[in-house]
């Protein structure tokens, strides 16, 4: 729609945009607002888009999968050597060391 045909000035068509994009924020965050403090309370990275929220634990960039186990924790029956049957090598926190 030509705005200047409409009797919109552009002035108006961008006053009336930038509310409309801004009430659409300000509804995400209401509806979001009790999982985002949530979320900010673990420590978890948010990621906001116009509609939808991503969480993500920073812990899950510590860690990768076993290959010796291939993350199951166990080969052949037994705990895996390598991670201790935790199907996880965390690069922050090594293993500890059994005695
Ligand atoms: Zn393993």
């Amino acid at each position: 729609m030509n705005v200047g045909i409409a009797g919109l000035g552009t002035g108006l068509w961008h006053a009336l945009r930038e509310r409309a994009v801004t009430r659409h924020w300000e509804l995400s965050d209401a509806l979001f607002a009790e999982i985002d403090g949530f979320a900010w309370v673990q420590g978890w990275a948010i990621g906001r888009r116009r509609t939808r929220h991503t969480y993500r634990d920073p812990r899950f960039d510590r860690v990768l999968a076993c290959r010796s186990c291939a993350g199951d924790g166990a080969v052949d029956g037994r705990a895996c050597r390598v991670c201790e049957g935790a199907g996880l090598i965390n690069f922050v926190e090594p293993p500890r060391r059994r005695r």
